[in-house]
């Protein structure tokens, strides 16, 4: 008998495992099935290495295996991550984080009933919309407002409303693809509108929209290109001019703003970010945007515009489609609601960060850097620069300052402590599969932490999972 043989032979059977006091601890902390399960997993595991080559596990590794393999699997997939990338509506991470105060209005409105549909002084049915409609009017100038499950949604119902079987207008310089499969064609297809470009990329005219107007021609698209610049020779038609000419042939003027920013951006040191209330005082139809990009509130799409425009849309057969859920709902209402107060870039998360002072960001990664150093880990500060994100504002950066661990610390920490020294890959990879994983930038031969993204909070955590990760990966 081969020793590979021998000792895929010599492993114990899962019966073995279970009967001792670390397999009855296994099933306690679930279930016969699942310690059952996580046995023949470890043991999957032993085999397979065995094949390739190693020694055959111990009965406690097994366990240990096992265990860890337990834990993995009741942990939530979903669960809160540190981004220490530095861009601010992460997609991947959730975009928007949430104010205090619209988590606390989820928690009210879905621990239990709510008047959702209901309109308390006739004590009859009333329409979800109803509790936002009066806050976007006053927030937007608009006549009305819808909202949807999120700004594709609010989208496509848009031009299935408005322009189904019909001709819809648009630039060549706004077919754009925003991201995760929003192309702008594919949309207009979907909902069944038939897709006339008109202009170059870079140049759009005026004249090349009047050209293009036919009878059966709806609706004139304007689409905010979130996520990419065209510079130099350029020329794009204002919405004001597109609602003038529009409104003379008796069509409609829809803008997708996409990030839709309530804040004048350019008082934080960021390029112009179009507003929905611009847009309506332009003259616009109709206007959408998302609620959890600049808007720093849950998914969500906002439709706001004339009342005659809002009203097909309720009516449409979609609409039952991409409604928007209570506990959004909630969270969207107190969002908003921070911004008639004034008190947007205190109470905000998004905004926050936004208008955190150079001063705040070094004094907290000041902080980080003492930390680390009393632990024995050298880390710097470093200047650099965090972005908008989520499509919004390509090319802003604000200046942040970063704690960088650089390839060339870890090297002197392993030697001084006389281990092998690891790389920035490991340690990063060690972060992500920290308890809250911590999401690092990694850049040359430097692993940064953004603190403009890090919640205050997440702090100690941050320091934590640095210290185990950088040091327990130097012993191993
Ligand atoms: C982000 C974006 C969308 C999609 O919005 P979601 O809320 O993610 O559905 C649509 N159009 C534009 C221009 C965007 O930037």
């Amino acid at each position: 008998m081969t020793l590979e043989q021998n000792q895929l032979r010599s492993l114990p059977s899962v019966n073995d495992l279970l009967s001792t006091s670390q397999g009855q601890s296994l099933i306690l902390a679930s279930s016969h099935e699942m310690a059952v399960a996580v046995l023949r997993a470890a043991l999957a595991q032993a085999r397979a290495d065995i094949r390739a080559g190693t020694h055959g596990p111990t009965k406690e590794s097994l366990l240990l295996t096992a265990e860890i393999l337990l834990q993995q699997r009741q942990q939530p997939r979903l669960r809160p991550v540190i981004n220490a990338t530095g861009v601010i509506v992460n997609t991947n991470l959730g975009r928007a984080p949430l104010s205090t105060e619209a988590l606390l209005a989820v928690q009210r409105v879905a621990s239990g009933y709510s008047n959702l549909e209901y309109a308390l002084e006739q004590g009859e049915r009333g329409s979800r919309n109803a509790h936002i409609t009066d806050l976007l009017r006053e927030l937007t100038g608009a006549e009305a407002a819808l909202v949807t499950n999120n700004n594709a949604a609010a989208v496509l119902l848009g031009l299935s409303a408005l322009a189904q079987g019909r001709e819809v207008i648009i630039s060549r310089g706004q077919l754009v693809e925003i991201g995760g499969g929003f192309r702008v064609p594919d949309v207009m297809l979907q909902s069944g509108c038939q897709l006339v470009e008109v202009g170059t990329t870079n140049r759009t005219r005026i004249a090349d929209y009047t050209a293009a107007i036919s009878e059966r021609t709806a609706v004139l698209l304007a689409v905010h290109p979130s996520n990419f610049l065209i510079t130099g020779f350029t020329e794009s038609t204002s919405l004001k001019e597109l609602a003038t000419l529009a409104h003379q042939h008796n069509l409609l003027v829809m803008e997708d703003l996409g990030s839709g920013c309530l804040l004048d951006c350019s008082r934080y040191g960021l390029a112009h970010e179009p507003t929905p209330q611009e847009s309506i005082a332009a003259g616009a139809d109709l206007v959408c945007f998302s609620g959890d990009k600049l808007l720093g509130g849950p998914q969500a799409g906002i439709i706001v515009g004339k009342q005659e425009i809002i009203a097909r849309l309720a009516k449409h057969p979609l609409m039952r489609a991409v409604r928007i859920d209570k506990m959004t709902l909630a969270a969207l209402e107190t969002t908003l609601r921070h911004y008639l107060r004034n008190e947007a870039e205190s109470h905000i998360p998004v905004w926050r960060m936004i208008s955190y002072t150079s001063e705040q960001l070094v004094r907290r990664v000041s902080g980080w850097v003492t930390q680390l150093r009393e632990q024995g880990i050298t880390t710097h500060l470093q200047s650099g620069e965090s972005t908008i994100g989520g499509g919004s504002l390509p090319d802003e950066t604000l200046p942040t300052t970063l704690l960088a661990l650089a390839e060339s610390d870890l090297a002197a920490l392993g030697k001084a402590k006389g281990h092998r020294s690891t790389s920035l890959a490991e340690i990063a990879t060690r972060l992500r599969q920290w308890p809250t994983p911590v999401i690092p930038r990694i850049s040359r031969d430097m692993l940064l932490l953004d603190p403009r993204t890090v919640l205050v909070e997440q702090d100690q955590e941050l320091i934590r999972a640095m210290k185990e990760c950088i040091i327990t990966q130097n012993l191993g």
